[in-house]
């Protein structure tokens, strides 16, 4: 299916002149919740209302979701607003009831992306029918899983799919609820250009006041479209109330967005480009060249510890070069995450030539 330009029939069936946005609640709470959010976003920008109805907690205990009753209210928000609706599944029983209540778009979580089997049973279910299938990455950064997934479905004769980028589980904290690996994204766009990828900066970012910034960064990276979770009060949302936002800031969020074109064709605008891409490509083999150079001079000292029989890791050293390489990155407005990314990932090499030389 890598190329295959009939993956973006659904979406551009839909003639948007903006990126696609499916906004809601995390959770369907009650009837009322449900359609005055949907009353509020009735006439915005939104074409997919969402509302997750089973909700996947990550402990027991917390709010589990309304259940099958939350689907009659879905219904209701089609034929009061004329929205459409979209409900995360996760077993072939979800599958029957959602079909049962004519939900538009069903999304495959990020827990349930991590399983074969689970994917495998709602494809089974799902065969021949042609609803809107979107799926989010696994929990962790694994494209196969990813890419896995979209295949089972594909394999299920399902049309109309796409793929939610919700960001991946890190051990180490860091400022987003789940690591937007773009990368990875970027690298499921290479493999299937014509596959719609929508962004879900709420669950990247589990902060409100991030939501933006991310939502930004994937209209820069093509993304086509955005799932931002919307409560009419997301202080007292029952799931996920840190990272709800309400209607009139879904707004004004794709308001203020900045919608880039894929290209353009004017000849200057061409030319400069060119000239700049072809300065990048120079630089990046300077680097190839100065890093090949380092790993030499690892694999000396590597000689020279194997002479003495001293262990590849100094703790001590490395630190002071974590430190003072941190220090002269800020000078150059290189982040302190990406220094840390980068010499690790040199670290780790310069250890595998000096582990070589001292084992072989
Ligand atoms: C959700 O969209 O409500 C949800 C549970 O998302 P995820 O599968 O990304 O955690
Ligand atoms: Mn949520």
């Amino acid at each position: 299916m890598e190329n295959d330009t009939t993956l973006r029939t659904w979406l551009d069936a839909l003639n948007l002149d903006h990126p696609l946005v499916i906004a809601g609640p995390c959770s369907a709470e009650t009837e009322e919740q449900v359609l005055n959010i949907a009353h509020q976003l009735q006439d915005t920008d939104v074409s997919y209302y969402r509302a997750g109805i089973w909700k996947p907690r990550t402990r027991p205990g917390m709010f589990e979701g309304v259940g099958a009753l939350g689907l009659k209210w879905l219904q209701k928000v089609k034929a009061e607003t004329g929205l459409k609706t979209a409900t995360e599944v996760a077993n072939r029983a979800h599958v029957e009831l959602a079909l049962e209540h004519d939900i538009d778009l069903l999304w495959i979580g990020a827990r349930s992306t991590v399983s074969p089997f689970i994917v495998q049973e709602i494809a089974d279910a799902l065969q021949g029918t042609d609803k809107i299938v979107l799926v989010k990455n696994p929990v962790n950064p694994d494209l196969s899983l990813w890419l896995g997934a979209i295949e089972r479905l594909a394999a299920a004769d399902i049309k109309k799919l796409g793929a939610i980028h919700r960001g991946f589980s890190t051990y180490e904290k860091t400022k987003y609820r789940n690591n937007p690996e773009w990368q990875l994204a970027i690298e499921l766009q290479t493999k299937f250009p014509d596959l719609p990828l929508i962004n879900d900066p709420s669950h990247i970012t589990g902060k409100r006041n991030m939501i933006f910034d991310v939502s930004q960064t994937a209209l820069d990276l093509n993304f086509d479209g955005l799932m931002i979770e919307t409560h009419s009060d997301p202080d007292n949302a029952w799931s996920d109330a840190s990272q709800q936002v309400t209607p009139s800031s879904l707004v004004q969020i794709m308001k203020d967005l900045k919608i880039r074109k894929e290209t353009d064709t004017e000849a200057n605008y061409n030319a400069k480009l060119n000239n700049l891409r072809a300065q990048i490509d120079m630089i990046d083999n300077q680097v190839i060249e100065l890093l090949g150079k380092r790993m030499k001079v690892a694999d000396g000292i590597g000689m020279l510890k194997k002479q003495k029989n001293v262990a590849v890791l100094q703790s001590k050293r490395w630190n002071e070069i974590l430190g003072k390489m941190v220090l002269e990155g800020e000078e150059k407005g290189l982040s302190e995450e990406f220094i840390l990314k980068l010499f690790k990932a040199i670290h780790q090499e310069s250890i595998n030539h000096q582990e070589r030389i001292i084992n072989g």
